[in-house]
């Protein structure tokens, strides 16, 4: 046999395809280990021939073959070959998205459990080996663990019955389960009318994409479970992705109830042994219903029944590293693949998204009340101005300070959100106006009290705090700007009795870090769970009544035409954590914008009147959707390379420009806002695309213009263009 394989070498000078001869076990999907330009190469076998296409006398042979059953799916190969030529990224490291990082050059291994079998039961034994005859008989009731069996019995027994041929020990793969132990049932609950409506119009709609838009605590998780539960009665397979599953343990308690060992998950979180393991029951059938986060989508799994994306309007959905796909579009190929629904469900759906939606491109699904007709959360909006101008300099609203004391009083819990971590957010010379920043990073530094230093939040470099401004040597040192430190800090002798949790990236360490804070939060061993976004996403704590939103409309005033739509998607959000059990939540909203519409619209739950409003000024301005912002970014270590690069790929796409100017609304070439990252020096050709015509070309032009020293890569509608 012969068979075509991709080295797993991320250059495109070897993208392509080369032909080994074979020994039978070799199938399209398996990896290989092939001899390729004097060493020995990992690689992935794409097919098979009888014949060999070229001079048979230099085709080499296969040096291993790994793993008993192919490590690929077939359908990876037509998105391997999508994802390849849509991003312009060689073969093998389209194919790498397929597989657990931990496989690829034999980092883990599977665990086995050695077992003890009866061989022969009529062997003579001596009438003084008691202990064998022993053994032999318990043999006969059945297979025993071998290390129990062997303290049981003696090794030294033990061995001689097995090497008589009494015995033998055969193993069996064990899996690294993560999160075990909680797997007591769970009932079904009977499902609203909405939601059986909802599951209704998904079975019998005719369009591949769903959309169901629903607001916070309206079940929609329920209608997710249910509608697995149904693909799994049918013989079929089924993805869910959340956007970080570390953040969601109590959604992977649901499914873990409802679903046992049909649930694998994939998560960062995981240890590499239990990552591969969970990899492998997928892979293996085991296991039916893949969960994680966005790296999910290229979970190993056929015949797949549905595609479920939670909270799609994520940003952790678009991926910021090579290749830089969009999770929704991977997900509709596999839908339209695997002749199966894509479900894409959240309180605050993407303009583009509800837009399609409304269009009748995606099937919709309304869910406007939150199960049993609860209120949705009572929003107060304290205008901080006004308290600032009343000598409040605190970060607490005198709104949010009664608010607080009456919760407390009655025994509930209160969530305090703001987005900032650390203790305060610069640290400010009062005498010469020094900042203090990073050496490796155009940022500014943060103070962070518990350990009493600065910290780099784009690279993690940890600086000493300098007793004295190391300019101008003064001892007026400001912190400006709150963190979540100084919340905790503040809160306490607000509150001395109340007990308080803080979870950030510095609290959340640790593979259960994010458990550890959420569950004793949920056991109510807290009072006050103070956080970051992190607490923002799909949580369900029944006893919470009341949200804090320290710093509502900070991310209103980034230079980005999302922010006015990733403000609303917060505040709507975190304000659905409170309230969602039988007392009426409360939230406060400080800000120092009350005016602000979207403010407006989100106090009022009125995402219709936030989307026609948002979808006419994207409109009438030609921003996404009805435009495509396109970046594309050079970094270099060296100012000189990165500029070299720069304008070979301006001039390049200038061509393009003058060529086609009707496509072109904006162009221009600058320093990134961020202008030095992890040591690299950043520049961009930023550019208004009326449509995504000549975005191939521009790809080309990034790819051909990268030298040894600058790396330009491609953008599309960025989430984040710092
Ligand atoms: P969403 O995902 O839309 O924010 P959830 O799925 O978390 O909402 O549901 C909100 C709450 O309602 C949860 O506590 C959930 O257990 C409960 N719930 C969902 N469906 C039902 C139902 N059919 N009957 C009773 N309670 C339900
Ligand atoms: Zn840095």
């Amino acid at each position: 046999m012969y068979c075509r394989v991709i080295v797993d070498i991320a250059h495109s000078q070897v993208d392509k395809i080369f032909e080994y001869s074979c020994a039978d076990g070799v199938e399209v999907g398996s990896r290989v280990n092939v001899p390729f330009g004097g060493r020995v190469v990992e690689g992935f076998v794409i097919g098979l021939s009888a014949t060999p296409s070229f001079d048979v006398s230099k085709i080499k042979p296969v040096a291993q073959v790994y793993d008993e059953q192919p490590a690929l799916v077939p359908e990876c190969f037509r998105l391997m070959e999508h994802i390849s030529r849509r991003y312009r990224v060689p073969r093998a490291v389209a194919l790498r998205l397929f597989l657990p990082s931990e496989m690829r050059l034999g980092r883990v291994n599977e665990v086995y459990t050695k077992y003890i079998r009866i061989d022969d039961p009529n062997i003579i034994l001596g009438k003084a080996a008691k202990k064998q005859i022993a053994a032999l008989a318990e043999l006969t009731s059945g297979d025993c663990e071998y290390s129990q069996f062997c303290q049981k019995y003696g090794r030294s027994a033990v061995g001689a019955l097995i090497e008589k041929g009494g015995a033998q020990v055969y193993k069996v793969r064990r899996s690294r389960t993560p999160l075990p132990g909680e797997e007591e049932d769970s009932e079904p609950v009977e499902l609203s009318p909405a939601q059986s409506a909802a599951l209704r119009h998904i079975e019998d709609s005719p369009a591949t994409v769903e959309l169901i838009h629903g607001v916070t605590g309206s079940g929609k998780t329920e209608i997710y479970l249910s509608y697995i539960a149904e693909v799994l009665k049918r013989g079929r397979t089924a993805i869910f992705l959340v956007p970080e599953i570390s953040l969601t343990p109590q959604m992977l308690r649901q499914l873990r109830k409802r679903f046992k060992g049909s649930a694998a998950i994939m998560h960062s979180g995981l240890s590499a042994g239990e990552r591969f393991d969970e990899w492998w029951r997928l892979r293996s059938g085991e296991a039916k219903i893949a969960i994680g986060a966005r790296s999910a989508i290229f979970a190993p799994l056929e015949n797949i029944g549905a595609i479920i994306i939670d909270e799609e309007h994520d940003p952790s959905y678009c991926s910021e590293t090579a290749p830089r796909y969009s999770t929704i579009d991977i997900a509709k190929l596999r839908a339209q693949y695997n002749g199966c629904k894509l479900i894409l469900g959240s309180a605050t759906p993407a303009v583009e998204d509800y837009l399609s939606a409304t269009q009748g491109k995606y099937g919709l699904v309304e869910l406007p009340d939150r199960i049993n007709k609860k209120p949705l959360p009572e929003m107060i909006i304290a205008d901080m101005r006004r308290e600032v101008r009343r000598g409040n300099n605190s970060p607490f609203s005198s709104a949010l300070r009664e608010e607080l004391a009456s919760t407390l009083a009655a025994g509930n819990q209160a969530i305090i959100f703001l987005n900032r971590r650390g203790y305060a957010k610069t640290v400010i010379c009062q005498d010469c106006g020094y900042v203090a920043k990073c050496d490796n990073c155009d940022v500014s530094l943060v103070y962070h009290s518990d350990e009493n230093c600065l910290k780099c939040h784009y690279c993690g470099a940890k600086y000493r705090m300098p007793p004295a401004c190391p300019e101008c040597g003064g001892r007026h040192l400001r912190y400006g700007g709150t963190g979540t430190q100084r919340v905790v800090a503040d809160l306490k002798e607000l509150f001395p009795v109340a007990r308080i949790l803080r979870m950030d990236n510095d609290t959340v360490t640790g593979k259960d870090g994010h458990y550890k804070i959420l569950s004793a939060f949920g056991n109510h061993e807290a009072d006050i769970l103070v956080g970051t976004q992190m607490i923002a996403k799909g949580h369900d704590f029944p006893a919470v009544t009341l949200v804090g939103i320290l710093d509502a409309d900070m991310s209103l005033h980034f230079s980005d035409y999302r922010s006015g739509e990733r403000t609303f998607q917060l505040i709507t959000q975190v304000a659905g954590r409170s309230g969602r059990a039988d007392e009426k939540g409360r939230v406060v909203l400080q800000t120092y914008s009350p005016e602000n519409y979207i403010l407006r619209y989100a106090v009022n739950y009125d995402y219709k009147g936030f989307f026609e409003n948002e979808i006419r000024v994207r409109k009438a301005t030609s921003f996404p959707p009805y435009a495509l912002i396109c970046r594309v970014m050079v970094t270099a270590e060296r100012d000189e390379s990165a500029l070299e690069v720069l304008k070979s790929v301006y001039f390049a796409i200038d061509g393009l420009r003058r060529s086609c100017p009707d496509e072109f609304i904006f162009f221009n070439k600058m320093h990134s806002p961020i202008k030095k990252l992890q040591g690299r020096v950043r520049y961009q050709v930023l550019m208004r695309l009326r449509s995504d015509r000549l975005l191939p070309d521009i790809y080309d032009i990034a790819v051909s213009s990268s030298t040894s020293a600058a790396l330009a890569y491609v953008e599309e509608n960025p989430a984040n263009l710092s």
